[in-house]
């Protein structure tokens, strides 16, 4: 009897056997619902196997083959499976984890899109004049069908019973599901007027451009290339000409953006440059309806252009012939929970994979990246120009605080920039990175501070609500009348979050339209749309805003740009934390002055002469960059060395630290060539009762790290961790 090896959502490394029953015509790829303890539950059919190493009478057949929608391709298996070798992650939550939620559950879903109605032979065989003459729908659907097979949708639209009729006809025997002939692509040659208008209000390259372009379509087989380009150089206008050439030649465009840019505008966009061309998006604010169909039509060819966040970097695609990653650098890109993978890297192999080009775009590009271009591996694509006046980068001025006065956290200088501002109609944008109104709130005589009773973190005072609340665990209370240690009254707020900037800002320009984005101002659904669109309609003069303004918009009537307090990055103990503000300040800074006037930023600082500054007031990634790296390898950092981070929490500390010591010592007593670290708390020590703390694995060789941790993870499976959370991450961002 055939034995299927079959991918099931349980914590365990191993695929599951079941037997196929002769008649069932199971394909590999194929969802399955199979038997597992008491439960049926929904698996992917993997493989065949030859034998199994359970006794014959033990193995339980499938109980179901799902064939709603066409099998998983090898080729998203075999990508899959690399995923769970190199992240560590048992395969059958990698795989279940990469569908659609739809797609997990054990019931086949309502295709809509990609099936269609068709006449089955005792269909076709069927004389319309048998039928009695009062089932007038049935002989309408069955004319209807003998033209050309249809979908639901169609069939609907032919009489209002026309469902209670098609499931008539269908229990007969006389209709059955086909997979819609998915949009055979067009060849070299074909539909040439369709072609020439598929790409609307194309720019003519600049000669940076149009060579970036020629590099890229050129590339036989696979190929990553590194497109560095500053602010506003037309990055996207590339990314939109390669997509247009890779449809001419029949294949599909997968681009993945960041999380926080997958706006409808962005899709908008992409929809308006090519009308006639299918395009869907995948991410997680979709229905879960919706994300199947888009998939489905992904998978089925017929959609072109799949753009989406990291999840999509899975969605199947027959005709893949070109990835674009924007914004590569972006922290988002990696998963921080379940399958902690990151879609860069996943998008990159799966390149090598199929064989195809792939294009990392970044002003300012992760370090991993600009290490691999430097030593060859990638391709440099430079675009060092502006495409549209002004042509210059903004102007970037540094005020150092430790010699101005500050008026609640903002230097004359800047309040006067500001001035001048609302004085033209302009627009300003103050970002600083820190929501609520204070940091956190302190008792003048006794010097009690606001701290969370569950975490090892301060309570931020929010002043709208009269709350103190943990942006950690979520914690929240009212803001006590009297210091709980002494009884004194006076509390004073310390430090600023943007609804203290937006109180101050008020007080000081009492005329001025202020808006504040953060994630507070901005939780309700369609809240960010909305005030996307009013700074748009130059409905607000003052704006401001935590990271979230930074990326992506244009805001053409902006011209300067505040940044509060960026200190804290420079000495922070995460060594990522220079590299991210570097990014974020050229992405904040690339948002003054992009239309017909000039921008300015102006950034306050107690270290104006740190390379940092240095190098953004010259906007020079480079030299950054540069610096950046000798720090590394002399430190023994990324990207000169892959890492490997297990963290562990549990509400005893002793627990936590005791399995750390136990995989500390297996670690080393496997005897291969990595280091070791110690044990050590977590950046945030204790989180919502936890108590955290993580051991750190390290190689200058990729291989080497990978070797060892396969050696690792079975016994680090084995160890008692009954009242334990714990993780590996291969590659990890955050610590
Ligand atoms: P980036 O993605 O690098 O920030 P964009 O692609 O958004 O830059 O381009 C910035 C602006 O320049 C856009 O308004 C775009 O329409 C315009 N642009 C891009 N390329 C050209 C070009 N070759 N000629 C004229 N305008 C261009
Ligand atoms: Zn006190
Ligand atoms: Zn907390």
């Amino acid at each position: 009897m055939p034995i299927v090896r079959v991918a099931l959502d349980v914590p365990l490394s191993t695929l599951f056997d079941y037997v196929a029953s002769e008649k069932t015509q199971l394909e590999i790829g194929q969802r399955v619902v199979v038997p597992f303890g008491r439960k049926q539950v929904l698996g992917v059919a993997m493989a065949w196997a030859e034998s199994s190493d359970l006794a014959a009478e033990r193995i339980k057949p499938v109980t179901q083959v799902l064939d709603d929608v066409p099998p998983l391709p090898q080729e998203l298996l075999t990508l899959l499976q690399f995923c769970s070798d190199y992240y560590h992650y048992p395969l059958g939550m990698t795989v279940l984890s990469a569908l659609p939620t739809r797609l997990r559950a054990v019931e086949p879903i309502a295709v809509k899109q990609s099936l269609d109605y068709t006449l089955s032979e005792a269909g076709r065989a069927l004389d319309v004049a048998t039928l009695p003459k009062r089932r007038v729908v049935q002989q309408r659907i069955l004319q209807a069908l003998r033209q050309a097979p249809l979908s639901g949708a169609q069939l609907r639209s032919l009489s209002p019973s026309a469902p209670a009729a098609l499931k008539a006809m269908i229990e007969a025997g006389w209709i059955e599901l086909v997979d819609r002939k998915s949009n055979p692509l067009p060849q070299a040659g074909e539909r040439t007027n369709e072609k020439r208008n598929l790409l609307l209000g194309a720019h003519t390259l600049t000669v940076e451009q149009q060579q970036a372009v020629d590099a890229v379509s050129q590339q036989k087989g696979y190929g990553c290339f590194l497109l560095h380009g500053i602010t506003g150089s037309g990055k996207t206008e590339i990314y939109v000409h390669l997509m247009h050439e890779m449809l001419q030649r029949g294949g599909q465009v997968l681009l993945l953006v960041p999380e926080i840019n997958l706006t409808p505008q962005l899709e908008n966009y992409f929809r308006s440059r090519f009308p006639d061309v299918d395009l869907v998006s995948l991410h997680s604010g979709l229905a879960d309806g919706e994300r199947a169909q888009n998939w489905l039509k992904a998978q089925s060819g017929e959609a072109r252009i799949v753009l989406g966040t990291r999840l999509s970097v899975f969605t199947p695609l027959p005709n893949l012939g070109l990835i674009l990653v924007d914004e590569e650098h972006d922290p988002s890109f990696k998963q921080q929970d379940g399958l902690r993978y990151s879609a860069r890297d996943v998008a990159i192999f799966r390149a090598n994979q199929r064989g195809v080009a792939i294009v990392l775009g970044s002003a300012t590009p992760s370090l991993e990246s600009w290490y691999n271009a430097q030593s060859g591996r990638y391709r440099l694509l430079k675009l060092t120009q502006r495409a549209v006046q002004p042509a210059t980068l903004p102007t970037v001025r540094c005020m150092d605080i430790t010699k101005l006065p500050l008026h609640e956290g903002l230097s004359e200088p800047l309040l006067t920039a500001i001035e001048a501002r609302l004085q033209r109609k302009e627009q300003s944008l103050i970002f600083i990175n820190r929501r609520g109104y204070a940091p956190v709130l302190m008792c003048t005589s006794c010097g009690w501070l606001s701290e969370c009773k569950h975490c090892a973190g301060k309570l931020v005072l929010h002043q709208k609500d009269r709350s103190l609340r943990c942006h950690h665990c979520g914690a929240q209370q009212r803001v006590p009348h009297a210091c709980p240690t002494c009884g004194d009254a006076d509390l004073k707020p310390v430090g600023i979050g943007t609804q203290r900037l937006e109180e101050t800002l008020q007080a000081r320009f009492p005329a001025a339209r202020i808006l504040r984005v953060d994630r507070d101002s901005t939780r309700n659904k369609g809240a960010w749309n909305a005030m996307r669109k009013q700074i748009h309609d130059g409905e607000a003069d003052i704006l401001i805003g935590t990271q979230m303004l930074a990326k992506g918009h244009d805001f053409p009537n902006l011209t300067l740009v505040g940044v509060i307090s960026p200190d804290g990055a420079l000495y922070s103990a995460d060594f990522r934390a220079s590299e991210k503000l570097f990014a974020q300040l050229t992405q904040v800074g690339g948002r003054a002055g992009r239309a017909d006037k000039a921008g300015e930023v102006i950034v306050q600082t107690a270290f104006p002469n740190h390379p940092l500054f240095q190098a953004l007031r010259a906007h020079d990634y480079e030299i950054w960059a540069q610096t950046l790296l000798a720090e590394r390898q002399m430190a023994g950092f990324p990207p000169f060395v892959y890492q490997a981070l297990l963290s562990a929490e549990g509400k005893q500390q002793g627990e936590v630290n005791a399995f750390l010591q136990q995989a500390r010592t297996a670690a080393m007593e496997l005897k291969l060539p990595v280091e070791v670290y110690g044990v050590v708390p977590a950046a945030m020590p204790k989180r919502a009762n936890h108590h955290r703390a993580q051991l750190l694995v390290q190689s200058d060789k990729r291989k080497a790290l990978g070797e060892f941790l396969r050696a690792w993870k079975p016994v680090l499976d084995e160890l008692p961790a009954s009242r334990l959370r714990w993780v590996l991450d291969v590659d990890p961002m955050e610590f």
